[in-house]
């Protein structure tokens, strides 16, 4: 199989909170660890909706990256790189609309969302109707099997995955397809050619899950192919074509419950932000000044953590000691919601204190950030261009 990877980009909207640090960065963090990461800035995204006030994006792509190295993303161990800068993105966005039926991209379930929860914009655009297939194409040029989405973005994925499989379909019949897969087999030698028959038979014939999967790794193991061949030898034994495209897989995260200063989802709109990099004072000034239990009008008053975006706050970041002394404090009304506030101010603060000596490099010599990127895009492009050399070669464009 292609080698395990997974890709994830976000749009430049500004500086980032702590909604973007525990909704998306901590996860981007865990997973640069466990597998290799290309993490995106989707700049082409920010225009699908922001078309007509483009200004704002150059500065937020580098405030959003220094953002990222402070919460702790290694271009060491991660691919860090802007979208529009791998111009195959658009290659692939472009020759996958001639194939992609508009009713699927109409009956996307975001795409009326959007539009009614954007109601003051006009996004009655191509541009706008395009954009699923525009992150398709993000996913499909770096064969990447493994997407971190929320819930509510798995039908994105799975979408992802039917425009792979019709394009698998339509342009993976190359002609002497099958004399070319028998080729490959004898390229394995005669003991692994014998193993792949056994295991395609198991599962073209006994629909054996098993088959396929030991078909799959005896080809990963396989030293001798060439790109082209393997990907023709993962066809046949699927019973297809030559597989171009990869179906990927989704990495299901978690939603973040981390909530804004007044209790709501926390977002810029809103006004209820703690940004990530923010300074000491006027943190611990919002973290003192935000909502409680509004039963607690005064101090003898008995609360209900439950109700309080405060105890959100320390189930984030509270050992079990203190959330214990918080609900049994709070609920008696022994302890005063100034008194219960202090251990995430210290939290938050030693946190955000981490992420700003992680920046301070950065925000001293800029360039370090330009050239962490323009090695980041020289990669990704690497890969992409892989990808593209067979998406043109199976749709005739090679002229070679
Ligand atoms: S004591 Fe803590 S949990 Fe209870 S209302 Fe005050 S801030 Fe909220």
């Amino acid at each position: 199989m292609f080698a395990e990877r997974v890709l994830s980009g976000m749009r430049p909207t500004g500086r980032l909170h702590l909604g973007h640090y525990h909704g998306v960065l901590k996860n981007w963090v865990k997973l640069q660890a466990e597998y290799p990461c290309l993490f995106f800035v989707a700049d082409w995204h920010a225009l699908t909706t922001d078309y007509d006030n483009p200004k704002g994006i150059e500065n937020s792509v580098w405030d959003m990256v220094v953002d990222w190295l402070a919460a702790g993303v290694d271009p060491s161990q991660a691919t860090i790189f802007i979208q529009s800068r791998v111009p195959e993105h658009a290659e692939l966005h472009l020759l996958m609309s001639m194939m992609t039926p508009l009713g699927w991209l109409e009956r996307v379930p975001t795409y009326k969302d959007q539009q009614e929860k954007l109601a003051s914009k006009d996004l009655s655009t191509y541009g706008f109707l395009g954009y699923p297939l525009l992150m398709s194409a993000d996913i499909l040029i770096y064969r990447a099997d493994k997407v971190p989405v929320g819930e509510d973005q798995l039908p994105h994925v799975e979408f992802t995955r039917e425009l792979a499989r019709r394009f698998n379909h339509m342009y993976g019949r190359e002609p002497g397809f099958e004399e070319k897969a028998r080729e490959a087999i004898k390229k394995l030698g005669s003991k692994r050619a014998r193993l792949y028959e056994e295991f395609r038979t198991r599962f073209q014939q006994n629909g054996d899950d098993e088959g396929l999967a030991l078909g799959k790794a005896l080809l990963e193991e396989a030293q001798s192919l060439s790109h082209g061949d393997r990907e023709r030898l993962y066809g046949y034994l699927e019973g297809g074509g030559k597989m171009i495209l990869v179906e990927p897989g989704a990495l299901l995260t978690e939603a973040s419950r981390m909530p804004g200063l007044d209790g709501q989802k926390m977002s810029k709109s809103y006004g209820n932000t703690i940004f990530l990099r923010e300074e000491a004072e006027p943190l611990a000034k919002k973290i003192r000044t935000m909502q409680t239990d509004p039963a607690r009008v005064r101090r003898t008053d008995a609360g209900d953590p439950e109700r309080c975006p405060v105890w959100q706050f320390h189930v984030l970041y509270s050992d079990e000691t203190t959330r214990n002394w918080v609900t049994q404090g709070c609920k008696s009304a022994g302890i005063g919601c100034l008194e219960c506030k202090q251990p995430v101010i210290e939290a938050v603060l030693k946190e955000q204190e981490a992420m700003r000596e992680r920046a301070q490099p950065y925000l001293d010599d800029p360039s370090l950030v330009r050239s962490i990127v323009a090695d980041g895009c020289d990669k990704a492009r690497k890969l992409a261009q892989e990808t593209m050399r067979e998406v043109r070669d199976a749709m005739g464009l090679s002229y070679s």
